[in-house]
């Protein structure tokens, strides 16, 4: 899908293969490294990492918000950390928190000038945000924020799937927003 001067695309991987600027971990609000893709980020570009984390985010950081780090080991020159809300039921204003979450990290992508950036799907491993939700939601957030911005630096915008299941569902979400434009 095109908005403006960017490519948003689905494709099927993680994260620490995709060839961005950043990459966006869903990370908690301790920012101390974790499970999941969380994990992975860690394990990838090592325990210089957790320092800066220590230093950037010393009390951690709120739900909803973002945190720019370096890359460090990994091929990728920036990690955006974001901790996604945990899913109560939606009662508990999961669904803006979530989008809260996509464009924290759009806005720092933009601030920073970069030119491409690659998201896993925050919330809907270890956190329980059902996917058929969330995908639409993430998907019209970060639509949302470059018909907002269209003077943004940012070309590309990949949705890393990492889970088969998931990768289906974004897919689908990403068909059906592009029929809501045409
Ligand atoms: P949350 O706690 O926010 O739900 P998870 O890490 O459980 O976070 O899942 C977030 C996203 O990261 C999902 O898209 C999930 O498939 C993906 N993911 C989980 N583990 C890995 C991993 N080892 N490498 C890449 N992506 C992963």
């Amino acid at each position: 899908m095109q908005v403006n001067q960017t490519t948003l695309t689905v494709v099927r991987g993680s994260v620490l293969d995709q060839e961005t600027d950043a990459i966006v971990n869903a990370a908690n609000t301790k920012m101390r490294g974790g499970g999941g893709v969380d994990g992975a980020i860690h394990r990838a570009a090592g325990p210089e990492l957790l320092e800066e984390l220590k230093r950037v985010a010393p009390n951690g950081a709120p739900t909803g918000t973002a945190v720019l780090t370096g890359g460090h080991r990994l091929k990728q020159p920036y990690i955006i950390h974001t901790p996604g809300p945990v899913w109560h039921g939606g009662t508990r204003g999961e669904p803006e928190l979530l989008a809260s979450c996509y464009r924290s990290c759009m806005e720092v992508a933009h601030k920073k000038g970069l030119e491409s950036i690659a998201f896993c799907s925050i919330s809907t491993g270890v956190y329980g945000y059902p996917i058929e939700r969330a995908a639409p939601l993430a998907l019209s957030t970060v639509r949302d924020f470059l018909q907002a911005h269209p003077d943004t630096s940012l070309r590309r915008v990949v949705f890393a799937m990492f889970g088969a299941e998931e990768y289906r569902v974004f897919t689908e979400a990403l068909g059906t927003l592009e029929k809501e434009g045409a």
